[in-house]
């Protein structure tokens, strides 16, 4: 018999959505405009404490529109956390702009400073600094912030947070997403919440956020007749998806905290195991805990991050290795990157050791344990 799929990170629907996307076609709004988008928009800025948000079809556009109205183009470079999914740099070359990839650090995995402020001292010396720094928080953990932000102030150089996996974690009190110029979200499917393919963008910036909707529309101009003087995109989000987005929104805080619970749950019945060190959370911060990811260090252990992996898979169970870095990417072949230390990359250590658990916050405790379980087999460790 084999046994029913684990998932690394479902959809985890709430039952409120058919109500939203019901009420959606009784008032026929089956547009990429409506009052479901109106809500969700003005419900997320509140949430995560920003001005203004603009919902759009997907976390990938969303990025693709900051960089937008920041103006990049051809020629400028963008810096980017290398240690990240490949939507978070796609963009830049969507723009002929050229990216530029920097480490992470053991604390949080996410953009060293040291590495950023070596990278833009190195720039300015040779007058060509980033026109935007892309910082992701990974897994929901957010960067350091502070650090990273007063580096940027030095060298006025404008950041775009990208919070696609970090939506509900707070950095010091404060909402993640909301730190830089502009903060992007995701609702693609796996992400802590979901809209089945969606996106947003937040900033305290509300004349630039009137222009990211202006551009989310073919950039039409105010004239009766499609007259249009700028390239636009057409990247807003539907209203029926705004709807299932809504529903979703009400149960965000408890999505968070079943997340904190499944991750709670892994480090309770593995941490003690030679050679394994789960992602840590950094005083100050407290994370999503969209996935939980580990490392293992193979001589310690005696089993690599693959061998699990091989052997969830064996039991129905999906795991993955933490995201490749984009300076390893065949198709960012050339560009530069920046570590956190001369000849070491925190980034590809992490990568190299690197496992995401299966965190989907409609896990049983019955599914954790069978994922410990055979975990806690290939570890030879007694159950
Ligand atoms: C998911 C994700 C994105 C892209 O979001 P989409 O909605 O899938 O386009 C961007 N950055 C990171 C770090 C992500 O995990």
């Amino acid at each position: 018999m084999t046994k029913n799929r684990i998932f690394l990170s479902p959809p985890h629907m709430s039952g409120k959505e058919k109500e939203y996307i019901d009420e959606a076609f009784r008032s026929n709004w089956v547009a990429p405009l409506g009052p479901n988008v109106d809500a969700f928009e003005r419900e997320i800025s509140e949430y995560v404490g920003a001005s203004d948000a603009v919902a759009v079809s997907s976390g990938t556009a969303a990025i693709h529109l900051a960089l937008s109205l920041l103006e990049i183009g051809p020629g400028d470079k963008v810096f980017c956390s290398s240690l990240t999914f490949i939507a978070s740099a796609n963009p830049i070359l969507y723009l002929g702009a050229e990216p530029i990839f920097i480490d992470s650090e053991p604390e949080t995995w996410n953009m060293s400073p040291i590495a950023l402020e070596n990278a833009l001292l190195e720039r300015a010396i040779n007058d060509d600094l980033p026109k935007a720094v892309i910082v992701v928080n990974l897994y929901g953990q957010s960067a350091k912030m502070n650090e990273i932000l007063s580096i940027c102030n030095r060298f006025d150089v404008p950041i775009i947070e990208d919070a696609a996996e970090s939506l509900g974690s707070l950095y010091k009190g404060k909402c993640s997403g909301t730190f830089g110029k502009f903060g992007i979200f995701s609702f693609n499917g796996n992400k802590i919440i979901t809209t089945s393919g969606g996106g947003m963008l937040v900033s305290d910036d509300t004349e630039a956020l009137k222009k990211a909707r202006f551009l989310a529309t073919q950039a039409r101009d105010p004239a009766l007749h499609y007259q249009h003087s700028t390239i636009g995109f057409n990247y807003r989000m539907s209203n029926i998806l705004a709807g299932i987005g809504r529903a979703q929104l009400e149960v965000l805080d408890n999505r968070v905290d079943r997340r904190r619970e499944i991750y709670l749950r892994y480090f309770e019945e593995l941490a003690s195991i030679p050679g394994i060190n789960f992602m840590p959370e950094m005083e100050g911060t407290i994370s999503n805990r969209w996935l939980t990811a580990l490392t293992i260090d193979k001589n310690e252990a005696g089993i690599s991050s693959l061998d699990v992996i091989t052997a969830l898979a064996e039991e129905n169970i999906e795991a993955r290795p933490v995201w490749k870095p984009l300076h390893l990417q065949p198709v960012f072949n050339g560009y530069m990157f920046y570590s956190h230390k001369k000849e070491e990359s925190i980034a590809e250590q992490i990568y190299n050791s690197g496992i995401c658990l299966p965190s989907g916050s409609s896990m049983t405790e019955s599914d954790i344990m069978r994922v410990v379980n055979r975990v806690k087999g290939v570890a030879n460790v007694t159950v």
